[in-house]
C-alpha cells in the first residue's frame, strides 16, 4: 500500500498552545453547561473602548476594505512614530515600523528572520510559551536561563554573560514579563545593552504589558540606552493588552530599517497586511485619548492586590506581587506530589486538571511557562470572579490537604 506522506519534521518541533488551550478548554466546558471560572486567559476581560470601535464601524463603511501596503497604512506607521515619542522618548522612521496581525506575529516575522540553524536564542525561564516554540521553528537552539522567586523571577547581567558564545545572535527581554509580572530596572537594562553592544548580539524587547504597571515605576526599553543599542534592539508591541483590543489582531515591530524590511518581505508572502478597517481603529486606539486604559490599569491593579493577599493567605501556596501585565505567578510546590483518592498530584498539570475537575476553575500549569512549580492565573477578569475562583480554590485545599 502506498505509504501516506507525514508532516514535515518542522512541525513537530512544536506543541499547541497551553495558554490558547486552557481558554479553549473553558469555553467547551461552558457550552456543556458547566460553570468554570476562567484564571487562563491572558486576555483583558473588558470591552474595546467605543470611539475606537465607532472608528472600525466608520472606515468599514467608506469602503475602506482593500489590501494595504503589506507592513501597514502611512497614519498607523506615524502614530506609532509619534507614540514612540510620546511615551518612551525614541525616535523612529515610518520605515523602521511594521505592523502585523498581532503583536505575536510581529514576533514570529523577526525571529524567522534574524535566527537559524547554528543560532543560539538566550531567554529567561519562566518564559511566555510561545517564544520557545518560535525559537525552535526557526531552526535556533533556545538557550534558557533560569530564575527564581529569591532573585525576582530576574536573570542577572553575570548570568546573561555566562550564556554568552560566539553563536549567541539574540537576546529575548520581556518586561513586564508575562507570566511572572516582573520588570528590569534601568540599571539591570543598561547593564543588559552593554553586553548586548559588546558581543554583538541582537535583542528582541518584548513591551506588550508596558502601559499594564502597577509598582512605582515606569516601564523603560533597552533602547533608551544609546544608539548602538538601539539599532540592535527590535522592539515588540501592540494594541491587544493596551487597548483591550486581542481579536482585532494588530502589533507592531519597530527596529532598523533591514530588519524591518525583510520582515515585511516574509509578511508579503504570508499574511499580506493586517486587517485594513483595523488599522484604522489601532490609529484612533494610540493617538486618541487615553484615560480609558488609565481606567482599566486602575482596576487591574486593585485585583491584583486582591489576588496576591488572597493567594498568599491559603495554605501551602505563595507568590511575589507582580508588578506589571495582569499575572499572578503562584508557587505550588507544596501541593504537588501528594495522593487524593488514587490519583497523584505530580506537577503542575496534574493540579491544574485537578482544580478544574474538582473546583470548576481554571488556571494554566507552569510547565507551559518552563517551570513546573507554579501555576499562572491571570486577574484579567472580574473581581467577583476572582474571589469566587479563590474562594473554591481555598475551599479544595482545605479539604484535601
Ligand atoms: N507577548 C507576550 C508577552 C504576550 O503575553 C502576548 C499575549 N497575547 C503576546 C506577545 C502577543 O500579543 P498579541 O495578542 O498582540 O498577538
Ligand atoms: N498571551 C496571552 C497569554 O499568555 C494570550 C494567549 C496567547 O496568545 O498565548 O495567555
Amino acid at each position: 500500500m502506498k505509504q501516506i506522506m507525514n508532516l514535515a519534521k518542522r512541525t513537530t518541533l512544536i506543541s499547541p498552545s497551553p495558554t490558547l488551550g486552557i481558554t479553549a478548554k473553558v469555553n467547551q466546558l461552558r457550552a456543556q453547561g458547566i460553570e468554570v471560572i476562567g484564571f487562563g486567559a491572558g486576555e483583558p476581560d473588558f470591552d474595546t473602548s467605543a470611539h475606537i470601535k465607532e472608528e472600525a464601524i466608520n472606515s468599514l463603511q467608506a469602503g475602506f476594505t482593500k489590501y494595504t501596503a503589506t507592513s501597514g497604512i502611512p497614519e498607523l506607521k506615524a502614530a506609532i512614530v509619534a507614540k514612540f515619542k510620546r511615551d518612551n522618548g525614541l525616535d523612529f522612521q515610518p520605515a523602521e515600523i511594521i505592523v502585523s496581525c498581532g503583536a505575536k506575529h510581529s514576533l514570529y516575522n523577526a525571529i524567522m528572520v534574524l535566527c537559524e540553524k547554528g543560532n543560539e536564542v538566550i531567554l529567561a525561564s519562566p518564559y511566555w510559551v510561545s517564544y520557545l516554540e518560535m525559537i525552535k521553528l526557526s531552526g535556533a537552539r533556545p538557550v534558557i536561563i533560569k530564575t527564581s522567586e529569591k532573585n525576582n523571577f530576574k536573570i542577572t547581567p553575570e548570568q546573561l554573560l555566562s550564556k554568552v558564545k560566539d553563536q549567541t545572535k539574540l537576546l529575548i527581554l520581556n518586561s513586564p514579563s508575562n507570566p511572572t509580572g516582573m520588570m528590569y530596572t534601568a540599571q539591570e537594562l543598561e547593564a543588559f545593552a552593554k553586553i548586548a553592544v559588546d558581543k554583538n548580539m541582537l535583542v528582541i524587547s518584548d513591551e506588550i504589558y508596558e502601559k499594564l504597571v502597577y509598582a512605582d515605576k515606569k516601564q523603560v526599553s533597552i533602547a533608551n540606552f544609546g544608539l548602538a543599542i538601539k539599532e540592535r534592539t527590535i522592539i515588540i508591541n501592540g494594541v491587544s493588552k493596551t487597548y483591550a483590543m486581542t481579536g482585532w489582531r494588530i502589533g507592531y515591530a519597530a527596529a532598523r530599517q533591514d530588519i524591518v524590511q525583510a520582515m515585511a518581505n516574509l509578511q508579503d508572502h504570508s499574511t499580506s497586511n493586517p486587517v485594513s478597517f483595523v488599522q484604522k481603529a489601532a490609529v484612533t486606539a494610540i493617538s486618541g485619548p487615553q484615560d480609558e486604559v488609565e481606567k482599566m490599569r486602575l482596576e487591574f491593579k486593585k485585583r491584583r492586590d486582591y489576588m496576591v493577599a488572597r493567594v498568599k493567605a491559603i495554605k501551602k501556596m505563595s507568590c511575589l506581587a507582580p508588578e506589571g501585565a495582569f499575572y499572578v505567578f503562584a508557587n505550588i510546590a507544596k501541593l504537588l506530589r501528594k495522593n487524593i483518592n488514587g490519583l497523584e498530584i505530580k506537577d503542575s498539570q496534574a493540579l491544574a486538571e485537578f482544580w478544574l475537575n474538582e473546583a470548576k476553575v481554571a488556571v494554566v500549569p507552569g510547565s507551559g511557562f518552563g517551570n513546573d512549580n507554579y501555576v499562572r492565573f491571570s486577574y484579567a477578569t472580574s473581581f467577583e470572579k476572582i474571589k469566587t475562583g479563590l474562594d473554591r480554590i481555598e475551599a479544595v485545599i482545605n479539604e484535601y490537604y
